[in-house]
């Protein structure tokens, strides 16, 4: 099943590249796998699938130590405690739900030397909703957040977050991902250099990758529903 499932999503994401008139190769997917078992992750594996994302970090490092002999690009894409910070900087090659100075300086400080630099994304609170985390939309104050951030030793920034909140048409969830892509622009126009906007789920992989998503982040599409 999920051998087929992810074909599937590979090739939904194969048209809308197309429709999109983008390269197949400018969108990475991440595959999801919270609460979702080892043996799943090794299925999708055993497919061609090397980046996996998880929200719960005692959840990720268990099952990082049972597929410790696998090369797996990990990501982490859940809330971020800031006295948990190291544990992620040591076991991940992704952060994409940075929100703060105080939490990207640990990461740095904590990011082992041997290992390559983490790349990070700053998670956007694109609608303002009370309920998530990030930043607000504000270029100013991100662009002002990101220059310090990219001058961190340990951390590459590579871009942009969201998780949106549920939309009624494709004409709401087009708004959103286009007012994260002009964030992008914006930020790039004063002197950061970011290749990234992750943002796109199962439900809205289409519309997201026609606004310039560079990662998208499936779950159910790929594994089910989760338990
Ligand atoms: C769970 C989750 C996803 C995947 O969602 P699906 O609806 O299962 O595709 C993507 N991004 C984040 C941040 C998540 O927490």
């Amino acid at each position: 099943m999920i051998k087929i499932a992810l074909q599937q999503v590979n090739a939904t994401i194969d048209k809308y590249c197309q429709l999109a008139g983008r390269e197949r190769d400018s969108v990475a997917l991440v595959a999801v796998s919270k609460r979702h078992s080892c043996d799943k992750i090794r299925t999708a594996y055993a497919c061609g699938q090397r980046a996996f994302g998880e929200n719960y970090l005692s959840e990720a490092l268990e099952k990082q130590a049972q597929l410790d002999d696998f090369s797996i690009e990990w990501h982490f894409i859940g809330q971020i405690q800031s006295n948990k910070t190291r544990k992620i900087a040591e076991h991940f090659a992704w952060v994409h739900t940075v929100s703060s100075y105080k939490v990207a300086k640990r990461l740095s400080d904590q990011r082992p030397d041997a290992l390559p630099k983490l790349n990070i994304c700053l998670q956007i609170n694109i609608d303002g909703e009370a309920s998530k985390n990030g930043l607000a939309p504000d270029c100013q104050a991100v662009t002002a957040l990101a220059k310090e951030i990219d001058a961190l030793p340990k951390l590459r920034l590579r871009g942009l977050m969201c998780i949106p909140a549920p939309k009624a048409d494709k004409a709401a969830e087009m708004a959103t991902f286009t007012a994260m892509q002009q964030l992008q622009h914006a930020l790039n126009d004063k002197g950061l250099a970011l290749d990234t906007l992750s943002m796109g789920m199962s439900a809205d992989l289409e519309t997201a990758i026609a606004c310039g998503a560079t990662m998208v982040r499936v779950g159910t599409a790929i594994f089910g529903a989760r338990d």
